[in-house]
């Protein structure tokens, strides 16, 4: 299907969308097992419950398909509240055996040893997500699968540290001849509820189960029904790698069955979720059931602001790179720019020619920059924003098209003259799609930004100092980066306020997710 001008009335004219470089009946070939069996004999993937692959209980399995092509790639069991109860209770039986039993440093070790194995399979992980999410083998390979490592690296670090304080009570009780000490410790809350969405399955999952574990938890992990390969790929490794039995378990299956029991269940202690966020208020609703403690991680509409003295070198990859990679199905992307108007025409001209020159086409092809969204279902819904926004009278300036056999590639988009109320500025599209708008006063673009019942991320880009110290403050987010947008790194926390949820992935902090504070207070 070719692709219509890209950029209308400026001289990004002459540059046409790539066309996708497979035709509907080709797949570039895998270039490991694990890949093949995908494509030659789509496997039945059994739950993972106790170390041991089972069928779930009411014996259903999900289909998973390659969402460039449709081909079948494996058959995902589905799960319900009866595995969840197995699960659930594997957890607790490995928090009373083995596992707490376990030092500091043989945890630590068991986390650096996953990190291993993961580099070590990198490049079979890397065509499972390919071929299970759609994304760029580049993306899978070099970013997304060493941050997954990155992740249990740092918390491996992180399970040799943990510590409470000691403190100086000033109690009036004092019994003759004797001291009150006090102090802390640090335990793990107990059986964790990790649910997780489709968009970077790995990284998300290991953002949620490496701090647990160096915390000392079990966990059972509900992937997204779209995404399940590599969750239980992790969890064999995990198991290689010596974590004892019950310690992880994947529940697969649908969000409203195993990830509502789970959600639901008595014996968990803690559900981190990261996920939409109509989701995360059923899961808030769910957990406060139980009482239990919950964080969230949810969607975002995140701003970027581009001031006039900015540098356009790193503006214009910066803003298209945030928005376009992972065809823009990234919680933290800059699906808003607010860009001086004395360089909005050049901001706007770079990114849509970034979107133009991107190579779209199987994930599998070692040459893709942007692959498929991850379902004809996710493209149907990212279309019905743009055509709505069309409607509402606001245009789009470059891409705006699907392509591909079953639809599921949409060209790098942006959109304009928009105005606040319209649902393609106020809801999260989850596609590569960008809203582009100038501003002229550096509040008005301040007060835009923050025009949002969001507050996930946000980017400043400018020279001076002084505004960037004051956007940074002025921002309402949970990530504020200054010249640059989506730069993540384990030892970063990540997470967001208002409606993108509360809790912090990544950092130090986010070991607090999984700690309970215990007091002992001894009278000597
Ligand atoms: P989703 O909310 O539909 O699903 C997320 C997970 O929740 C899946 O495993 C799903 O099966 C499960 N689920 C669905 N309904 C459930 C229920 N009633 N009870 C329990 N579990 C249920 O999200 P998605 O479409 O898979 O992912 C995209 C969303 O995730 C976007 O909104 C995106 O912004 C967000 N996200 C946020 C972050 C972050 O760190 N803030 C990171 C990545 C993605």
């Amino acid at each position: 299907m070719p692709g219509r001008p890209l950029f209308i009335g400026c001289e990004s004219d002459k540059h046409m969308a790539v066309p996708l470089s497979f035709d509907a009946d080709t797949i570039p070939p895998p270039r490991t097992d694990a890949g093949r069996a995908l494509l030659e004999n789509p496997p039945d993937e059994d739950l993972f419950i106790g170390a041991a692959r089972l069928p779930a209980d009411g014996g259903g399995y999900i289909e998973s398909r390659d969402p460039a092509s449709g081909r079948l790639i494996a058959r995902i069991a589905r799960g319900g509240p009866r595995d969840v109860d197995a699960a659930v209770a594997a957890a607790r039986r490995a928090l009373e055996g083995p596992w707490s039993a376990m030092t500091p440093r043989e945890r630590s070790r068991i986390l650096y040893r996953t990190a291993d194995l993961i580099d070590a399979h990198a490049d079979a992980l890397s065509e499972l997500e390919t071929l299970d999410q759609g994304k760029p083998w580049s993306v899978s390979r070099w970013a997304e699968i060493p941050a997954a490592a990155h992740q249990f690296r740092f918390f491996a670090g992180q399970a040799l540290s943990i510590e409470g304080r000691t403190i100086a009570p000033s109690l009036t009780y004092q019994p003759k001849g004797r001291e009150v000490h006090a102090w802390t410790l640090r335990e793990p809350v107990g059986v964790v509820a990790a649910i997780t969405p489709w968009n970077s399955p790995l990284v998300l999952t290991a953002m949620k189960l490496a701090p647990a574990l160096a915390a000392g938890c079990a966990v059972v992990h509900k992937p997204a029904e779209l995404t399940s390969l590599t969750a239980l790929r992790l969890a064999e490794l995990l198991t290689e790698a010596g974590l004892p039995e019950g310690a992880i378990n994947v529940v697969t299956g649908l969000g409203g069955e195993a990830g509502a029991a789970l959600a639901a269940n008595p014996g968990v202690d803690k559900i981190a979720f990261t996920g939409s966020t109509a989701t995360g208020r059923a899961i808030a609703a769910a957990g406060a059931g139980n009482l239990n403690r919950v964080s969230l991680e949810l969607g975002g509409k995140s701003p970027a602001v581009v001031l006039a003295d900015a540098d356009l070198d790193l503006v214009i990859p910066g803003v298209a790179n945030a928005i376009f990679f992972n065809a823009g199905q990234v919680c933290v992307a800059n699906s808003r720019a607010y860009i001086h108007r004395s360089v909005y025409d050049k901001v706007v001209a770079g990114v849509a020619e970034y979107g133009a020159r991107m190579r779209m086409g199987h994930g599998l092809a070692r040459d893709t920059e942007m692959g498929p969204v991850v379902s004809p279902a996710q493209a149907d819904r990212i279309e019905d924003y743009l055509r709505g926004a069309q409607k509402d009278g606001a245009a789009i300036l470059s891409g705006g098209e699907r392509l591909g056999p079953r639809g599921a590639f949409i060209q790098p988009t942006i959109v304009a003259q928009t105005r606040p109320e319209m649902r393609i500025v106020r809801e999260e599209v989850f596609g590569p799609v960008l809203v582009a708008e100038p501003f002229d006063e550096p509040d008005d673009a301040l007060a835009a930004a923050n025009d949002t019942e969001f507050g996930l991320a946000a980017s400043v880009w400018t020279r001076d100092f002084s505004s960037a110290q004051r956007f940074s403050r002025h921002l309402r987010a949970g990530v504020v980066w200054i010249n640059g947008h989506s730069l993540f790194d384990a030892a970063m926390p990540v997470g967001g306020i208002r409606q993108s949820g509360y809790g912090r992935d990544s950092g130090v902090t986010a070991l607090d997710n999984y700690l309970e504070w215990k007091t002992v207070c001894a009278v000597v």
